[in-house]
């Protein structure tokens, strides 16, 4: 029999194991497979570990095998889903969020298309309407940009929640990077991919775990990750610059030759050196985030440790 394997990140969920646990349990035990899930603790301060173990002990249904992999502190959601994916050993693998926002009965749907013969398939969703008006335009604006200066394009509305054939497991796991923006490490790596499409629902406890500050933090992550457009864009506009300021420059010459000497300028001045200082700003702070994570991937530090494993 094949097995699959259900990649589930718990950071502070203790409000909504038991739902979470519920739920994913009624779908799974009726499907012809061996379920594993595999239980990332991702350094939760709340009693998340504890009701894992419950939920290990508890456990009756003759294909599941519940396992936790309990990290040594939060290292975040994307070193949660690699741990899990270096763990799992399924035919299959599926990462969902713990808060019932993907939906677990999809996981029927996505096995129908895999036994098609599709290597990838995304859970992608039909609205954003669960989402706040900022949430929905910052993310429309996100992919629009990374997309336009990216490749391979990320499938929009489409977060982490997809199934993975093995083969697409393997080639994840070749890929050595430390700063891991897995949406893009998923989409990257190719293969036969479908989609299907679900609505979104709201969280059913607690907070999202994602501040607006985190949100950017990952949008930068995406970006750098996949694209060296940002780097090269200050050549271009040191070019544009320096065009224009020639022939502006060629223009006072003559004006002066022609009229003589005019002393005001102040203002000009101080505008173009401002502008010119700000604009160097940032060509220099773009240069610094792409630095830093060329040290931060120097480093070689492992992307997680794992504190202990409950199999
Ligand atoms: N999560 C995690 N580590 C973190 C933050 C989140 O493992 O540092 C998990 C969280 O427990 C949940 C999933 O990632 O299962 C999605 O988190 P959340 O619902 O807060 O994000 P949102 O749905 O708002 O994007
Ligand atoms: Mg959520």
């Amino acid at each position: 029999m094949k097995r699959i394997s259900v990649i589930c990140p718990f950071f502070n969920e203790e409000e909504t194991i038991a739902e979470f646990f519920a739920a994913l349990l009624k779908v799974i035990t009726h499907i012809p497979f061996q379920v594993e899930i595999i239980c990332i603790n991702d350094g939760s301060a709340d009693a998340t570990l504890a009701l894992l173990c419950v939920q290990q002990k508890n456990n009756v249904a003759e294909n599941v095998q519940i396992k936790i992999l309990d990290l040594s502190r939060n290292f975040g959601k994307e070193a949660a889903l690699t741990a899990g994916i270096d763990y799992a050993s399924g035919d299959a693998v599926i990462p969902i969020d713990t808060d019932l926002q993907d939906p677990p009965e999809l996981i029927v749907e996505m096995l129908a298309k895999w036994q098609e013969g599709y290597e990838v398939v995304l859970a992608t969703r039909a609205d954003r309407s669960s989402d706040s008006w900022l949430k929905r335009n910052s993310a429309d604006c996100f992919y629009k940009l990374h997309n336009q200066i990216s490749t391979p394009a990320l499938p929009e509305h489409t977060g982490d929640f997809r199934l993975l054939d093995r083969c697409v497991v393997e080639a994840l796991k070749q890929l050595p990077e430390n700063q891991r923006f897995m949406k893009g490490l998923f989409n990257w790596v190719g293969f036969k991919t479908t989609q299907i499409t679900y609505t979104r629902v709201a969280r059913i406890e607690g907070e999202s775990k994602f501040s607006a500050w985190r949100l950017w933090t990952l949008a930068l992550e995406g970006i750098t990750s996949f694209s060296t457009v940002p780097l090269r864009i200050w050549t271009y506009l040191g070019m544009v610059i320096s065009m224009s300021a020639f022939f502006y420059g060629s223009f006072i010459i003559l004006r002066t030759l022609i009229f003589g000497v005019d002393l005001p300028g102040y203002a000009s001045l101080i505008v173009t050196v401002l502008f010119l200082g700000g604009l160097q700003l940032i060509g220099i702070g773009v240069l610094g985030e792409y630095i830093g994570r060329i040290y931060m991937e120097a480093k070689q530090r492992p992307v997680y440790l794992i504190r202990k494993k409950y199999e």
